[in-house]
């Protein structure tokens, strides 16, 4: 079952204090950022290689480059606080964007935007969606890029309910999700428990 929980301390660390009801607008976006350059790097680990030769100051060196060509795919508008941290580590990945719009009495999810980049098909795509609840932003946004001609695609969240991961595990059995933490279920709203909160709102502190 390709699901990764990221155990690593700063970023158990920092999403205890995602998780703060006290965390101010400021604050959650700058934490944001700081675990997903955590998750990034796990979500990285595998990716195509070429090998490179370097000159240092003294003397010839070989090493290895990066050769993926990687796609980051924010499904708008939480999603977009997860992307300057994978650019960071990956400046040259292209990016593509879904809105997806919940329902707030169905929370079931809507395309109202969709660009992606062409040619998917090589590549690696992540799709960064910090909260995995029912899964329906996340199977609908795999499906476009899927649809798009995308193959290795792989899912970052900061929460994940259960229902989430089982609904893409159902939908999209290959791709691999990275996630710090499974929580206990959603509640009848579809909010995650304990989760934390509305992540759009807390990051652009429209409460
Ligand atoms: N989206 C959020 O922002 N929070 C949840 O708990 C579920 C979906």
């Amino acid at each position: 079952m390709p699901v990764h929980l990221v155990e690593h301390p700063i970023a158990q660390d920092t999403l205890v204090a995602l998780r703060d009801k006290a965390t101010r607008a400021h604050e959650f976006r700058r934490l944001a950022h700081r675990i997903s350059l955590i998750l990034t790097m796990e979500a990285t680990r595998k990716l195509a290689m070429v090998p490179a030769r370097v000159e240092t100051p003294l003397e010839g060196a070989r090493g290895e480059v990066l050769k993926a060509d990687i796609v980051v795919v924010p499904v708008l508008r939480a999603g977009l606080g997860m992307v300057d941290a994978v650019l960071e580590l990956l400046p040259d990945a292209r990016v593509g964007h879904i809105g997806l719009q919940r329902d707030e009495r169905t929370a079931v999810a809507s395309k109202y935007y969709a660009k992606l980049p062409a040619e998917l098909a090589t590549g690696t795509a992540l799709v960064v969606d910090p909260m995995l609840a029912t899964g329906g932003s996340a199977v609908a946004a795999l499906n476009l890029l899927k649809d798009a001609g995308a193959r290795d695609m792989r899912l970052i969240c900061i929460v994940a309910a259960p229902e989430g991961v089982a609904a893409v595990e159902a939908a999209h059995p290959t791709v691999h999700i990275y996630t710090p933490v499974i929580d206990r279920e959603l509640n009848p709203q579809k909010f995650i428990l304990p989760g934390l909160g509305d992540f759009g709102d807390r990051l652009y502190g429209t409460l």
